[in-house]
């Protein structure tokens, strides 16, 4: 049913996977634990209401994320489905032309223009009701001066 050449694929590698929690603190503990090493960074994203922490797992990054006030995205998501897996989020080389390529193809973005985002990232959410219930992260590393 794939009819786009490999080639021609520009979402890249899945950047990190976003779990929602509601203790910060005391899943960075437990995390630490799982994982066996604590996490690398603490960042808070006031446009989001939320507080993240990242943990380094291999090639792989985990991001946690604590809501700071009710009106969070994460609050909201902690009310209606509790903790657990919340984004995945995926590396692009062109977020601005990944955002209208994806609009094209009938996905409804929730950020139409990238945000900054924690971990020095520009970032657009896809609508969870245009991609099976996933809530997808697109993610351009910001190019440091
Ligand atoms: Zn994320």
């Amino acid at each position: 049913m794939c009819n786009l050449a490999p080639k021609q694929g520009i979402v890249n590698k899945i950047e990190h996977i976003g779990i929602a929690v509601k203790d910060l603190q005391a899943s960075n503990e437990l995390f630490a634990k799982l994982f066996g090493q604590p996490h690398y960074k603490t960042e808070s994203v006031a446009s989001e209401g939320v507080t993240t922490s990242f943990f380094q797992v291999g090639p792989n990054k985990i991001e946690l994320l604590e809501a700071t006030n009710e009106d969070s995205p994460i609050a909201k998501f902690l009310a209606k489905k509790g903790e657990g897996i919340h984004h995945l989020a995926f590396a692009v080389d062109n977020i601005e032309a990944e955002i209208k390529r994806l609009q094209g193809e009938g996905f409804t973005m929730i950020h139409e223009k990238p945000k900054k985002g924690a971990d020095n990232k520009l970032v657009a959410f896809l609508h969870p009701k245009s991609s099976n219930g996933v809530l997808v992260e697109l993610c351009q590393e910001i190019p440091r001066p």
